[in-house]
Parts: C-alpha cells; sequence; structure tokens
C-alpha cells in the first residue's frame, strides 16, 4: 500500500467513526483566524479562546489592537502561553498585513488560489504553514488547505505516513501531497479532523489504544504495542489476495 493509499484508507474508516462532514467549529473571517492562530500556537484551545475574546472585547478593531499599549495586549492576552512575547508579535503582524495588503482586511485572499494565498500568509511574520493552512480552511474563506496540529503530526507519524525526524512545518507539505487534487475544502478539513480526533481520544501521546483502534493491521507503531497484529494484518491481507 502506497503512503497515498494508506492515506485514503484511514480517512475512509475514521469518517464514521468521527461523523464526516465534520461542522466547521467557528465562524471567523480570515484576519480573526489569523490572530486567532497566533494566539493558539502552543497553547490550548480554551485558553487561547480566552485570550483571545478579552482580546476582542477590550480593543474590538484591529486597529485598536495596533495602536494599543503593548502592556495592555499582553495584559489581555495573558491566558496563553508567552503574552509577552505574543503581545509585540501580534502588533507586528498587524502592522505586517496592512504594510503589504494596503489594509486590516484579508478578504481579498479568497481570489486567489490557494498556494498563492498561503505563500502571501506565510510570507507575514510568525506565520507558517499550519497558520496559513488554518487561516485558509477554518475562516469563512472555507479554502481546501490541511491544517496539521501535534495530535494530526502524531497519528500520521506512527502510521508511517511520515518519516519519524519530520517535523510538524515540513510535514504539511507531505501529507497534503497524499490527498486528491479534487477534494474540496469539507473533505480536506474532515481529513484533517479526524486524525486530530483520533490522536487526541484514541492514539494518546502515552498509551495509545492500539488494541481498539481501527487502523491498527496499517500501523507499523500498533504493530509493535500489540504482539501479534502484524502477523494477523498480513495472514489477512495474503487471505484478502486469495479471495
Ligand atoms: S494502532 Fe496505535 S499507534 Fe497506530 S494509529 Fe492506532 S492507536 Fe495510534
Amino acid at each position: 500500500m502506497t503512503p497515498a493509499e494508506k492515506a485514503m484508507e484511514v480517512h475512509r474508516r475514521l469518517c464514521p467513526v468521527y461523523g464526516c462532514p465534520i461542522e466547521y467549529f467557528n465562524r471567523l473571517g480570515p484576519l480573526e483566524e489569523l490572530v486567532s492562530s497566533y494566539l493558539n500556537h502552543r497553547t490550548r484551545n480554551r485558553d487561547a479562546r480566552r485570550a483571545y475574546d478579552a482580546l476582542r472585547a477590550a480593543l474590538p478593531t484591529w486597529e485598536a489592537v495596533r495602536d494599543a499599549d503593548v502592556a495592555e495586549v499582553e495584559r489581555l492576552i495573558a491566558p496563553a502561553t508567552w503574552p509577552e512575547q505574543k503581545a509585540p508579535g501580534l502588533q507586528r503582524l498587524l502592522r505586517a498585513v496592512e504594510a503589504k495588503a494596503g489594509r486590516l482586511d484579508l478578504g481579498f485572499l479568497a481570489d486567489m488560489p490557494v498556494r498563492d494565498a498561503r505563500d502571501w500568509l506565510e510570507d507575514l511574520p510568525g506565520c507558517g504553514p499550519k497558520t496559513s493552512a488554518a487561516v485558509m480552511s477554518f475562516s469563512t474563506l472555507r479554502a481546501p488547505a490541511l491544517p496539521v496540529d501535534s495530535h494530526h503530526h502524531r497519528v500520521a507519524q506512527r502510521l508511517g505516513l511520515i518519516g519519524p525526524r519530520v517535523a510538524v512545518g515540513p510535514s504539511h507539505a507531505v501529507l497534503e501531497g497524499w490527498l486528491p487534487a479534487e477534494w474540496d475544502a469539507q473533505t480536506v478539513y474532515d481529513h484533517h479532523q479526524v486524525f486530530m480526533r483520533h490522536g487526541q481520544r484514541v492514539c494518546h501521546w502515552r498509551e495509545p489504544d492500539c488494541a481498539d483502534c481501527p487502523l491498527l493491521d496499517l500501523c507499523p507503531e500498533g504493530a509493535a504495542q500489540v504482539p501479534g497484529a502484524a502477523r494477523v494484518a498480513e495472514v489477512e491481507e495474503r487471505q484478502g489476495r486469495l479471495l
């Protein structure tokens, strides 16, 4: 089975488990999603959300965030990790958007090819492939782009879809490369969501539940965790070939 075939098989098995099509979790515009993703970096979702809500409640326009005293921004986003770095970084990010786009608005990205829009975003300070994919996929742009978070990355690595030394950033191009070009935004979003949910609920960082995992026969890590799993998978595959 090629990696592309394995990625499709994983999608096919996990979609019924996690209920595809999966509803989008928010309706932020692209600039709002950019800021939200920035605050989310290495922060639990709940804490990032608290930081984002506090910022928006106190400073309702992006111009106000850009021009605020940096200490006030730091205080407002304190629930996020490293607010002392993220506050000046966020103001730098907003200034960079304005300098590049001519205004504090990213709605124009909807008219660009997805790859070009992601390159545009990745030129911004502090914006890598995960953030650019999140802006394109999660925001109201609803474009086909594959974000890879730490859960998604861990599951993909254990399944052998990426090598053991491929970091989260470079994994985006590899994992997106296995997807059919004709997949729409919802299907690409589902693909990310099923990997992420599987990492959260079954393929835990410590002690993955391999014995109950529907991907066990596809997974080298699972074969190592569950004695006999690889042998069973091999026999079943051979039997399948004989039928
Ligand atoms: S078999 Fe184990 S390691 Fe492999 S995907 Fe399932 S839970 Fe993760």
